[in-house]
């Protein structure tokens, strides 16, 4: 089958299965079973395509499973991260902590990443401040090595520590503390393609998803400096509670929702 037999069929086949971006998602994939990038499949309707190899993939996919999961990786902040089922995929959301942390007006020498997944934001905010000294903590092993391998791969030199929230940091002090934990609530609604596929330690916290925004906040005094921030992710309908935890103040995300909360000791 060519790419021009192949594209308007699985894209027909993803929409029936509720991918909303389904004739991407189709170029994408035949994308990744050649080997080459989105723009040759789009220029080269003659190719033949490994058919058996192209079902493969768009069963996962209509399966619901992740494109990041199929593929392999995921955009973020202009960077591609390398990512496994052990991580959570990195989302466009999170961009705006690390436009928080980046814009912070206060001098900033070491820096944490509590539950760092993939190391999206450890590895971007590295490579973004050189000048930092970056440490990044994980409760999952395997999620640390997929960390690893990235902040390698893009050349980001970075302390990594195997530890729940800061369980192996004793003594260490930071300027500034970010994290994007699991907020969301155990009861709550979510995509199969999330629920069924996405780490649930990394997704899901008790409390109505407030439980580790509450275990911070009882000690990460003791591992700030004076005069230290704190950045943290929320969901949307956390800011009053989470800001009431550090003291902080909420930001909005381009959607206009509740999504980080900056606070200062
Ligand atoms: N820090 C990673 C991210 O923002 C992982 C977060 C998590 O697993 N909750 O994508």
């Amino acid at each position: 089958m060519t790419l021009g037999e192949w594209i308007p069929a699985a894209t027909e086949r993803l929409t029936q299965a509720g991918v909303t971006s389904s004739r991407l998602e189709a170029q994408l994939l035949a994308a990744h079973v050649l080997l080459v990038d989105r723009t040759y499949v789009l220029t080269h309707p003659e190719v033949e395509l490994n058919e058996l190899a192209a079902e493969g993939l768009l069963q996962r996919r209509e399966s619901q499973e992740p494109l990041a999961y199929i593929l392999g990786h995921r955009e973020f902040f202009g960077r591609r991260f390398r990512v496994t089922p052990s991580v959570l995929i990195p989302r466009q959301e999170t961009e705006l902590l690390i436009e928080t942390a980046l814009e912070l007006m206060v001098p900033v020498k070491r820096v944490l990443d509590i539950g760092t997944g993939s190391g999206c934001i450890a590895t971007t905010l590295k490579l973004e401040r050189p000048d930092w000294d970056v440490w990044a903590v994980d409760i999952s092993g395997a999620a640390l090595q997929v960390a690893r391998e990235n902040a390698e791969t893009l050349g980001a030199e970075i302390t990594f520590r195997h530890s729940d929230l800061f369980s192996g940091l004793a003594g260490e002090r930071f300027d500034l503390i970010v994290s994007n934990p699991p907020y969301i609530g155990v009861e709550e609604e979510l995509p199969v393609e999330v629920r069924s596929f996405e780490p649930g330690t990394a997704l899901f916290a008790e409390n109505r998803g407030l439980r580790i925004y509450e275990l911070i906040s009882e000690v990460y005094r003791d591992y700030l400096t004076p005069g230290g921030s704190m950045v943290l992710e929320i969901g949307q309908t956390q800011g009053e509670a989470v800001a009431g935890l550090f003291g902080g103040e909420v930001l909005k995300d381009l959607s206009g929702n509740d999504r980080v909360v900056v606070g200062r000791v």
